[in-house]
């Protein structure tokens, strides 16, 4: 092997380097720690059958401007359909 070759390796090695640890600030986690809604764990009134739900994992639907929650698409539909008798 010439010594023009070696030196050729080497810069190729050199710059494997670079390119390996040459940023050597990486991003490891850019996730946002907004993961948590404080909103999440409200627990909100079904007006259907009165069962108590968590605003996360409730059916949300709009009447009337207001935001109303479900336990279900069921309690929803009924809702939305006027079938309601608390009013
Ligand atoms: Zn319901």
């Amino acid at each position: 092997m010439s010594p023009m070759r070696i030196l050729i390796l080497g810069a190729l090695f050199y710059f494997l380097y670079r390119l390996l640890f040459g940023p050597a600030k990486k991003p490891v986690s850019q996730e946002p720690s907004t993961d948590e809604d404080p909103d999440r764990d409200v627990l909100v009134e079904d007006p259907v059958c009165h069962v108590y739900v968590p605003q996360g994992q409730a059916v949300a639907a709009k009447k009337n401007g207001q935001t109303f929650y479900f336990c279900s698409d069921k309690c929803c539909e009924t809702f939305l359909s006027g079938k309601d008798t608390t009013e």
